[in-house]
């Protein structure tokens, strides 16, 4: 694969470390001091705006939108998305406006949740924000704003929430390959790659790179938001589609697309018993900070797996951290021991 072939502008701090968490899997090793060894891929230190998944993705965006003459990006998540304050980060490192719509899936009305955090690192990076009802479709209002900066002589670009098309998967397929660089350079050999799974272009960009390099490397994506059925529909047609951007159509099959929904909880953003183990056990353990509504939940999910035997004792299991401990700062109530 030649992904050179790509217009890419730098944003990240690239390559991420790879590191074995050696406390981690101690700790959850069974009473014979067996199971995986867990490894973290930390795409949580991208170092855009303090980093996080969506920095690789908008490498190969923001050079699609300046290819494209822009001089606006418009863009949208939930209030504390993370895909919206590095793309606000992008944005004013590239010299272009950004507006965001923010949707209020959670309906919480407290300051930390609605002000701090990721909000308020928007708003350092000068980026225009909106608001939008739980439930709005936000492709459609991203459209209808275009729409009116057009009729304003302006020139925007619209990013699809969390970056996830086949463009900004790109930056997954990029991650697949230096993933496996480093695994060879340390003679590790990947069993499963777990992640967080929520806009789909994560999975999808390193399901479509993993595949075309025949890697025999597994994909566990644990869902956030959606129910299995639609999550790994979801996945499936981005990766297929990703696949096909690549010139490899055809190669993506249903088999190399597994999401596990059962650690959601109430919902998307709303904080789980095991999401709160998982952030103290990671923070105590290796002082690596988790964020509560993505890689808390993926880690809840995977402490689970191991403690029921899902993965063989002797695998080598990676976790690759999305980033978004920025969001630990709207869940004061949720994270804060007594
Ligand atoms: C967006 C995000 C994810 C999910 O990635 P998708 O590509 O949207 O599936 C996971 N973790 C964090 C911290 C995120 O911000």
């Amino acid at each position: 694969m030649n992904l050179a072939r790509f217009p890419r502008i730098r944003l990240g701090h690239l390559p991420t470390p790879l590191e074995p968490m050696e406390h981690l899997s101690r700790r959850l090793a069974d009473a014979h001091g067996k199971g995986p060894k867990i490894w973290m891929k930390r795409d949580d230190c991208t170092g855009l705006s303090t980093g996080g998944n969506k920095t690789r993705k908008l490498e190969f965006l923001m050079a699609d939108a300046e290819a494209k003459g822009a001089d606006t990006v418009i863009t949208q998540g939930a209030t504390q998305s993370n895909h919206a304050r590095q793309t606000a980060a992008a944005a004013a490192k590239l010299g272009l406006a950004c507006h965001l719509l923010l949707e209020d899936r959670t309906g919480r009305r407290d300051a930390a949740y609605t002000q701090s955090a990721n909000v308020l690192l928007d708003r350092l990076h000068g980026a225009v924000i909106d608001h939008r009802p739980g439930g709005a479709d936000m492709q459609a209002e991203m459209e209808i704003l275009a729409e009116k900066l057009r009729a304003e002589g302006r020139r925007p670009y619209v990013i699809p929430g969390g970056g996830s098309n086949a463009v900004g998967a790109l930056g997954y397929v990029y991650a697949a390959q230096e993933l496996l660089g480093q695994a060879m350079e340390l003679g590790l050999r990947i069993d499963h790659v777990v992640h967080a799974t929520g806009s789909a272009g994560t999975q999808a960009g390193l399901v479509a790179g993993l595949v075309a390099m025949n890697s025999g490397v597994s994909v566990l994506g644990i869902g956030v938001s959606s129910p299995r059925v639609t999550q790994e529909a979801k996945v499936l047609e981005l990766a297929q589609d990703t696949a096909k951007y690549l010139d490899l159509p055809g190669i993506i099959r249903p088999h190399h697309v597994l999401a596990n929904c059962d650690y959601i909880g109430q919902g998307y953003g709303i904080p789980t018993e095991g999401m709160v183990e998982a952030v103290r056990l990671v923070a105590e353990c290796e002082g690596i900070l988790l964020d509560p509504v993505y890689s808390g939940k993926a880690m809840a999910g995977l402490i689970d797996l191991i403690r029921k035997g899902h993965f063989a004792a002797d695998s080598n299991i990676v976790f690759l951290h999305t980033g978004g401990a920025v969001g630990l700062f709207g869940y004061p109530e949720a994270l804060a021991s007594d």
